[in-house]
């Protein structure tokens, strides 16, 4: 029995070998692709559920990894995040949306609205604003064409995010409330004017037509969203049922596979040409 018990340890203690070592390849790893724009945006399209048009593209980011493929955000994010590298990451993903948004102002004659994510730590940090205004002027761009969208877990009452987003927003940068419903916020808190739009979550969408208690939740979050003179967006829409019970209650615009997988910026190009504003 002795002997079996010290097996367990080692083999405990072995995993956390492997563990740590992981961790540490993808510290380097992450580092590495960092300094070699390995990360690359993909754009995923809000459409505008009155007119038909797009309303925004949400910026995804993924890493083009060298060995292991094409990586997603929960791969990375989290560690970039721990280790104090998201703010270098957000600044990555930024000049890429900056940039594709002067290649399609170029081809098109128009400038579309692109909202990028933000994680909870980057909004007690007071150099988030100085990092998005040198942004926009370094590339001539305005503020207008940008969302922020932060989640909604990351409202906590804290003066410095309160502070950022007043900021954000009196310069013209808007911000939305993402994964609506996932978190705890309080109606004062939604009601404190800092916002632009509620984006409410897959989970909370999808089932809406076979559910009537969902269908009155996502009512209610549309309402909600309309009292606080907010934008309603619907996110994770995979079929034409939602979209049509969404445009039925009212929702502003709906994003999800319906429409398309997130895309790269050339295809962004291509939906464009296909479909012009
Ligand atoms: P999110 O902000 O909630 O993004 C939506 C996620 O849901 C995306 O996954 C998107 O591809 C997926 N999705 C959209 N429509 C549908 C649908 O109809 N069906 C299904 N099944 N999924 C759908 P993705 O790209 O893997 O992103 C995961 C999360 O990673 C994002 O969740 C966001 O929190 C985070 N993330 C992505 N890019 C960035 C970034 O640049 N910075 C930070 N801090 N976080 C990011
Ligand atoms: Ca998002
Ligand atoms: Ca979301
Ligand atoms: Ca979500």
């Amino acid at each position: 029995a002795k002997s079996s018990g010290r097996g367990r340890a080692e083999r405990f203690d072995d995993r956390y070998a492997a563990e740590a070592s992981a961790r540490l390849r993808l510290d380097a790893e992450l580092r590495h692709a960092l300094a070699n724009d390995e990360l690359i945006c993909v754009y995923h399209p809000e459409i505008d559920l009155a007119g038909g048009g797009l309303y925004a593209l949400e910026a995804l980011v993924r890493w083009q990894h060298p060995s292991r493929g094409l990586l997603s955000p929960d791969d990375f994010v989290p560690h970039a995040e721990t280790v104090g590298l998201i703010g270098i990451l957000f600044e990555q993903v930024l000049d890429q949306v900056l940039t594709a948004q002067d290649k399609w102002e170029t081809e098109f004659g128009w400038r579309p609205t692109v909202a990028v994510n933000v994680s909870p730590r980057q909004l007690t940090d007071s150099r988030l604003v100085k990092v998005v205004l040198a942004a926009l002027e370094a590339h001539d761009a305005p503020a207008s064409a940008l969302i922020l969208e932060v989640t909604e877990t990351a409202l906590v009452d804290d003066s410095v995010m309160t502070g950022t987003l007043a900021e954000l927003r009196r310069h013209g940068v808007a911000v939305a409330v993402d994964d609506f419903g996932t978190g705890y916020s309080s109606v004062s808190r939604l009601a404190d004017r800092h916002w632009d739009a509620l984006k409410i979550d897959r989970s909370f969408v999808s089932g809406i037509t076979e559910d009537p208690a969902r269908e009155g939740v996502v009512h209610a979050m549309i309402a909600l969203a309309h009292a606080l003179q907010l934008r309603a967006i619907a996110e994770g829409v995979e079929d034409e049922p939602t979209l049509a019970k969404l445009r039925e209650l009212g929702c502003d615009a709906a994003q999800g596979y319906l429409y398309t997988r997130p895309v790269d910026a050339a295809e962004i190009s291509k939906m464009i040409i296909r479909s012009p504003q």
